[in-house]
């Protein structure tokens, strides 16, 4: 199937590595000139080295904090236009929800509920006027099933879900779509990190944890970032166009729900 979105030109957040990196290269590999942004220049630059190599498409890299002003001016500054959308950033610090500060929750919050919505505001009216966008989020399965030690994540990612659930409709008639992707356990830095946390904390080999947490996914394994990204890259397809509001788990059968 031609996706038909050759030629166009995607912003993806925090694409040097995990689920932004596959969405970024998932795309170019259709072909869509891609923006990426990360913080650490030299992996950004190596991610979009090897994206360009691989699939011959414009990568235009920005290192950047997102979750700054500055650092969405110069992203979004970087395309002609931006017809596709990855919203993505960090996710917020696990902890007992007694500690988290003010601080912290304004910090998730500008993460993981503003950074996007700034991002929208700003590119949403452009792709309404050109009659195409396309608007994919990463957020989490815990929105669907919240994790108790991941509450500044459950709260403020909720809230972008809630605001999206709104606009999402308005859009459509316009061929501009906006949805939310929900990844479960996907073996990324961040879930490493995740896993040497918890093996330090409670004096268990990073090994056991991580078969453990294996053999509590349904399908048997971890995702794919690439996967990952491929199911983002439908989202963003032409033929994406009556697909709008949803929100899609991809998490190997762990959420136990029948809706
Ligand atoms: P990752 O740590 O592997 O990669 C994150 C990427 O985002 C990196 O390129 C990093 O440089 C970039 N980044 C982080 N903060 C940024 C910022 N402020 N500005 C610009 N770039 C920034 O993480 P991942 O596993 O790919 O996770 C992506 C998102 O998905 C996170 O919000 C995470 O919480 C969420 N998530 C991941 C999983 C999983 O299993 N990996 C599960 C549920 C939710």
């Amino acid at each position: 199937m031609d996706l038909g979105i050759e030629g166009k030109w995607a912003l993806v957040c925090g694409a040097s590595k995990g689920l932004g990196y596959g969405c970024a290269l998932s795309l170019a590999r259709e072909g869509v000139n891609v923006v990426i942004n990360a913080r650490s220049e030299g992996p950004l630059n190596e991610a979009a080295a090897r994206i360009a190599g691989q699939t011959g498409v414009k990568v235009v890299p920005v290192a950047c904090d997102i979750t700054t002003e500055a650092g969405r001016a110069a992203s979004l500054a970087a395309a002609p236009q931006i017809d596709i959308l990855v919203n993505n950033a960090g996710g917020p610090p696990p902890g007992d929800f007694r500690e988290f500060t003010r601080d912290a929750w304004i910090k998730a919050i500008d993460a993981n509920m503003l950074t996007p919505i700034e991002l929208i505001k700003a590119t949403v009216d452009g792709m309404i006027a050109r009659r195409f966008g396309r608007i994919v989020n990463i957020t989490s399965s815990a929105v669907k099933a919240p994790i108790d030690i991941l509450g500044l994540s459950n709260g403020a990612r909720s809230g972008l879900t809630g605001f999206v659930a709104g606009i999402a409709r308005k859009t459509v008639a316009h061929n501009v779509t906006i949805n939310n992707l929900l990844p479960g356990m996907f073996l990324t830095d961040r879930l490493r990190g995740t896993i040497a946390a918890l093996s330090r904390s409670g004096g268990v080999p990073e090994a056991q944890i991580e078969a453990q947490r294996r053999a509590s996914i349904p399908a048997g394994r971890f995702g794919d970032e690439i996967e990952f990204g491929q199911a983002c890259t439908y989202l963003c397809s032409a033929q994406a166009g009556f697909i709008t509001g949803q929100n899609l788990l991809i998490d190997g059968g762990t959420y136990p729900g029948t809706f």
